[in-house]
């Protein structure tokens, strides 16, 4: 059963379309991240699903109830932005308190409530502080806590750990992930950081140019992308193209890349060109020449605990990124030739 619906939701500005039909369902406790690039639509989608922007079609359903053309306030929703948005002129204390007061919650419950949610942040002991006294990660959460005190249903978080450095960012992003699992409050966490999206959701939402992508597990999402755009944002391809030398049957062909023949679980028509991609971590390196691609090794950087070898197939480039555990960086010299392989199950086809 689905808790938050987005149905066919649109968003129109200056006659461009910028959410485009949008669907997405998402469970009850869910965590699910808006990952793209700036400018598809992240933003505006949470602000229309927070009620700051008007829908201009489509439905958003949350709970079995249609809440798209209710204000803000009337859509138990809590937001956390980028900016923290505090104000100024008053102590964490009142921050926090903001929304109980305006819901004429009575002071001795907003005192115990607040309490409750500085606690949950950690940062009991600071009520009369002031946001400027704080640091930007103490100040988020003073945010988290004014947007998780009014209990509301769904929470709502626009790239909340940008203006942290990577260190702190890291931190914070298993303290929200935490507290969003202590509440079970369903989620949604907008960012463009891919490593941010893959370590804490539950499911991903990839956004291009106001449309989804793909919506799955981080796991899914990174061995089994949907679309080219989804294989190149999220981790790192290489890009090959290869000459179907037979069609098998209707779901098999024999494709050569050089001379390094493969059968692929995909119908494409003999002597036609086939583009797929391989991540760097499944490519394999052997020094004895034992089929496969033959390449030159144009560069090698030691990365620690891997190496990153650049290889280069006549005018094609190839990253493989080798364990060091797997591989010793030794063997393998700059200007030699090696022979690179790979599984074609590790292969991520290109569906349009
Ligand atoms: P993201 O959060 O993914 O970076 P946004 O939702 O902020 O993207 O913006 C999506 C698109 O809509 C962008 O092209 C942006 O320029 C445009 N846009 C956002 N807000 C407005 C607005 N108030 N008026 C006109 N265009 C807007
Ligand atoms: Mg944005």
């Amino acid at each position: 059963m689905s808790y938050l619906c987005l149905e066919n939701v649109v968003k129109t500005f200056n006659k461009t379309e910028v959410v485009k039909k949008m669907n997405l369902e998402i469970k009850q406790g869910e965590l699910v991240s808006f990952l793209g690039p700036s400018g598809c639509g992240k933003t505006t989608t949470l602000n229309m699903i927070a009620g700051f922007l008007d829908v201009d079609g489509g439905r958003i359903v949350v709970d079995g109830k249609p809440v798209h053309l209710l204000p803000p306030n009337k859509r138990e929703m809590g937001m956390v932005f980028q900016n923290y948005a505090l104000f100024p002129h008053m102590t964490v204390f009142d921050n926090v308190a903001y929304g109980l007061k305006l819901r004429k919650v009575s002071k001795s419950e907003i005192h115990t409530r607040v309490t409750e949610a500085l606690e949950m942040v950690r940062l009991a002991g600071y009520e009369k502080r002031y946001p400027k006294e704080l640091s930007g990660g103490q100040q988020q959460r003073v945010s988290l806590a004014r947007a998780l005190v009014i209990k509301p249903k769904v929470l709502l978080l626009d790239e909340p750990l940008s203006n942290l450095d990577a260190k702190l960012r890291q931190e914070m992003r298993e303290e929200i992930v935490e507290i969003q699992k202590k509440v079970g409050i369903t989620t949604i966490f907008v960012t463009h950081d891919q490593e941010e999206a893959l370590a804490i959701s539950d499911r991903i939402a990839v956004m291009y140019e106001g449309r989804i992508e793909q919506v799955d597990t981080p796991v899914a999402i990174y061995n089994h992308p949907q679309t080219d755009f989804v294989s190149r944002f999220i981790g790192e391809v290489n890009q090959i193209q290869g000459q179907v030398v037979e069609a098998l049957n209707d779901n098999q062909c024999l494709v050569s890349l050089d001379g390094y023949e493969q059968v692929l679980s995909v119908h494409q028509p003999k002597d036609s060109v086939i583009d797929f991609y391989i991540r760097p971590e499944k490519i394999q390196i052997s020094i004895e020449n034992s089929g496969g691609l033959q390449v030159r090794v144009e560069r090698k950087m030691f990365l620690g605990a891997k190496t990153r070898y650049i290889l280069v197939n006549k005018e094609k480039h190839f990253i493989a990124d080798i364990s060091n555990v797997a591989l010793n960086p030794d063997l393998v010299k700059e200007g030699k030739h090696v022979c690179i392989k790979w599984n074609p199950e590790d292969l991520l086809a290109t569906k349009k």
